[in-house]
């Protein structure tokens, strides 16, 4: 299989291809139709297995191919469990966004809320978040959530384990019912069912 025949945007094709990403990896393969067609998806992959390329690239094809909202709020919302993890999946996704123009930003704890602020302001199409300074923002009002399309949990179970779950089910709250999710995680305890079950829509499964 190949990146083109799946069907993704040029713009994606140009960049993938400058990073020697020559052919997708299982996981890749497996959930970017599932995630192209619109499914929610339950993902069992652990890092190292190309699993951003896979929630990320179908989330850019899609931004990349239909109409934003004029006042440039979040379409795309990542929770990730810590700041390093939010930084590394918005450098990954920055690079696969290369030849676009959309806005991928990270928001985490424990730096100033100032430039965080700034970003926000002027516009971020793809919002990587760690849930506690994404509550920060949501009670500030700096962070609009009512038009997101597409949620990514990524890590889940590590969101979990680090205490998360309420912060989670606030952050649900605020996001549109109509809209597609995907979650990942390297393991599923009856939490993580439980989250699935309550939040997301007859969701496919791909394992690794
Ligand atoms: P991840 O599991 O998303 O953290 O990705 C692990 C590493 O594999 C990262 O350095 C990616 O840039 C790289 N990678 C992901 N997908 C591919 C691919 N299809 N071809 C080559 N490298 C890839």
């Amino acid at each position: 299989m190949t990146f083109e025949s799946l069907g993704l945007a040029p713009a994606l094709l140009r960049a993938l291809s400058e990073q020697n990403y020559i052919n997708p990896t299982p996981i890749q393969s497996e959930a970017i139709p599932l995630a192209l067609a619109g499914h929610d998806l339950l993902g069992g992959a652990q890092t190292g297995t190309g699993k951003t390329a896979a929630f990320g690239l179908p989330l850019l094809h899609r931004l990349a191919t239909t109409p934003g909202n004029s006042q440039r709020k979040p379409r795309v919302l990542i929770l990730a469990p810590t700041r390093e993890l939010a930084l590394q999946v918005s450098d990954s996704l920055r690079a696969y966004a290369k030849y676009l123009r959309i806005n991928v930003h990270a928001i985490f704890g424990g730096a100033g809320m100032g430039p965080q602020l700034d970003a926000l302001r002027r516009g971020v199409d793809v919002l990587v978040a760690t849930p506690g300074r994404l509550i920060d923002h949501l009670e500030r009002g700096s962070a609009k959530l009512d038009a997101v399309e597409v949620l990514v949990m990524d890590e889940a179970d590590r969101m979990l384990d680090m205490g998360f779950l309420p912060a989670i089910k606030r952050i649900l709250g605020r996001l549109p019912p109509q809209r597609q999710t995907l979650l990942f995680s390297a393991t599923f305890e009856a939490q993580i069912k439980q989250l699935a079950l309550e939040f997301m829509r007859n969701p496919q499964q791909v394992q690794i």
